[in-house]
């Protein structure tokens, strides 16, 4: 039994992690923008950019609804609005808690797109753009930024601050509204409608020129940078708040660990922290997408691992990461 268990485990570690992700990616792409078709239905509570402006969509996106519940005043919060934002918040942390940052990894398809851009440029044989490290650091504050901004003006809304007067409802979703989810999703189901601009009011006339704006944006700097837009994501931010309680983790063995910098230079996000941190056994960062590409290309035994309750799942291992060379090589 002991051997069965070895083989077993030896030869998910000696699998390839990335392809496996490819065909998962796909298939979630495929549930989550038509899964209506299927009559598959996850709710509006999702901690990924599946959109709400997209049908037959087969779940979507938590922010829409925490933007729309926070537009009402803070005293309803003691009514049956209250347990309303409770029920949502709830369902969205059952959901992120099992699967931590794997939703953006595996799932999320706004992340997916930009792998599939990332593909297209490979194919092009375009070199992609690195930040330098402080460069990096700074802007992956901009998330928080807007995290807060998706929260606070819903809330001036229904609420005034300071004795300023209250905000009128288009500012009621601002995320989604400069979101390239609201714009990208829907063309998969041959909705162009939120290409257009709404020239019904001044504020969703900016509103959806931004949108437009950060559309393009998106998409040419998901061209030429990998996972360009995650980096400044809110949804990513808000995960990483709960990540320390998420049942799936991507842990570190500092004292395994040869400095190689094989990790670093896998991940698509660009996450230093991952071969520079001697510290912390939980490695999960904030921009981490759990996609578990560093966990691939580290070749000593054990260092680096995906746990799901605290029991390692796929582990870099010296003979995973030469079959996975091998196989790179051969393909090449
Ligand atoms: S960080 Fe990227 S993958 Fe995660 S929710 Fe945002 S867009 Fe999607
Ligand atoms: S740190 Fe590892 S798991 Fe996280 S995004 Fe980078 S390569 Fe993926
Ligand atoms: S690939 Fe593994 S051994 Fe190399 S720096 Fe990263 S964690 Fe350390």
């Amino acid at each position: 039994m002991g051997e069965i268990m070895g083989n077993f485990r030896r030869a998910i570690n000696n699998t390839s992690l990335s392809r496996f992700r490819f065909y998962f990616q796909a298939a979630s792409f495929l549930l989550l923008i038509y899964g209506g078709y299927l009559a598959l239905n996850l709710g509006d509570q999702l901690p990924t950019f599946a959109c709400i402006f997209s049908e037959p969509r087969g779940g979507s996106c938590y922010l829409f609804g925490l933007q729309h519940q926070m537009t009402t005043p803070w005293t309803s919060y003691l009514s049956g609005r209250g347990i309303g934002l409770l029920v949502g918040f709830l369902t969205f942390i059952a959901f992120f808690i099992v699967f931590n940052k794997a939703w953006c990894g595996f799932a999320c398809p706004l992340g997916t797109i930009q792998d599939w851009l990332t593909a297209l440029r490979a194919r092009f044989k375009i070199r992609y753009a690195n930040y330098a490290e402080p460069t990096f650091q700074r802007l992956k504050k901009i998330k928080y930024i807007l995290l807060a901004l998706l929260i606070l003006i819903p809330m001036a809304i229904g609420n005034s601050f300071f004795g300023l007067p209250k905000l009128n409802h288009d500012f009621g979703v601002p995320f989604c509204m400069i979101c390239p989810g609201r714009t990208i999703l829907p063309l998969f189901s041959g909705d162009f409608s939120q290409l257009a601009l709404d020239l019904s009011s001044k504020s969703k006339m900016i509103l959806t020129a931004l949108g437009l704006m950060v559309t393009g944006i998106f998409l040419s700097g998901s061209f030429i940078k990998k996972r360009f837009f995650c980096l400044f994501c809110p949804m990513s931010a808000f995960h990483y708040i709960f990540a320390n309680a998420a049942l799936l983790r991507l842990s570190k063995d500092a004292g395994k660990c040869s400095r190689c910098g094989n990790c670093y230079r896998a991940c698509d996000v660009g996450i230093r922290a991952i071969a520079d941190d001697l510290q912390h056994k939980n490695i999960v960062k904030d921009d981490c997408m759990l996609c578990g590409k560093c966990v691939e290309m580290c070749p000593e035994e054990g260092c680096l691992q995906v746990k799901f309750l605290g029991l390692p799942i796929y582990q870099s291992t010296a003979e995973g990461f030469f079959k996975r060379m091998q196989g790179r090589n051969n393909a090449k």
